[in-house]
């Protein structure tokens, strides 16, 4: 009997050590420091704490021949101004695309140049590279800012992304339109329009797929946004923004 217990109690034993092991394995693959860690190293940005009437309009995976352009229209209709996460080989597909973007005064950030499914640092790197090699060679502007495929990052690769001078960009978590799997052009709206609020980042995409209904929401949500006061600004822009506001919190902080 006593024979049983220590053998039953050796196989717990060996469960809970396995169970370990595991855990710590898995914890340093995914390895994230954290948003408040990031965001108060300047890091990456989610979105941004302010009073001013600002959003960001993101769109990722273009450009896209047909969407891409429909969406520039927009925005110049409504004197939006987007920021643009390019996959390096759309824009080699693309280049009049790009040029157009440049040149209406939108930001042009990086995306990878094949949106590999991999966090592998040295690939990554590679490909931030070839991506923005293209942009500067169509434009003769080099993108600072970068966002993750699918927004799946680990400390090692931002360690090495920031190392190269970029900042990482994410985005509000109550605004992602989800708008890449079709979802109907009144979620994306409702998505976006309930949500709002001063300094959001908004999650559409552009290329990857047929993304009528981005453009159709769009049609709904600029005029919608701009008739109550939202100006569209860009990442760069909302980073700009974010200084200013820390600089001046910190001096009221001081002063006290
Ligand atoms: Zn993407």
């Amino acid at each position: 009997m006593k024979k049983v217990v220590l053998s039953l109690l050796a196989l717990f034993l060996i469960g809970i050590a396995i169970f370990y092991v595991n855990d710590s394995k898995n914890r340093s693959v995914s390895a994230d420091r954290g948003r408040k860690y990031y965001e108060e190293a300047g890091q990456i940005i989610w979105d941004i704490k302010t009073k001013e009437k600002v959003v960001a309009l993101t769109f990722d995976d273009g450009p896209h021949k047909k969407h891409t352009t429909q969406i520039l229209d927009l925005l110049e209709q409504y004197d939006a101004k987007g920021t643009f996460f390019i996959v390096g080989e759309q824009a080699e597909k693309n280049p009049e695309i790009i040029l157009r973007m440049f040149e209406e005064g939108h930001e042009l950030a990086n995306h990878t140049y094949t949106h590999p499914n991999s966090t592998n640092v040295s690939k990554i790197m590679k490909e931030i590279k070839q991506t923005n090699d293209t942009i500067y060679s169509i434009t003769g502007y080099t993108p600072n800012l970068f966002r993750p495929v699918e927004g799946q990052y680990t400390d090692a690769m931002i360690e090495e992304v920031v190392k190269d001078g970029f900042q990482v960009v994410m985005w509000s978590w109550h605004q992602d339109t989800e708008d890449w799997r079709n979802p109907g052009v009144n979620r994306i709206v409702n998505t976006v329009l309930k949500g709002i609020k001063e300094g959001d980042v908004i999650l559409f995409h552009d290329g990857g797929g047929n993304r009528t209904q981005t453009v159709k929401a769009l049609e709904k949500i600029l005029p919608e946004l701009q008739s109550q006061g939202y100006k569209f600004v860009t990442i760069n822009d909302l980073i700009k923004i974010k200084t200013l506001t820390d600089e001046k919190n910190s001096h009221e902080t001081n002063s006290e």
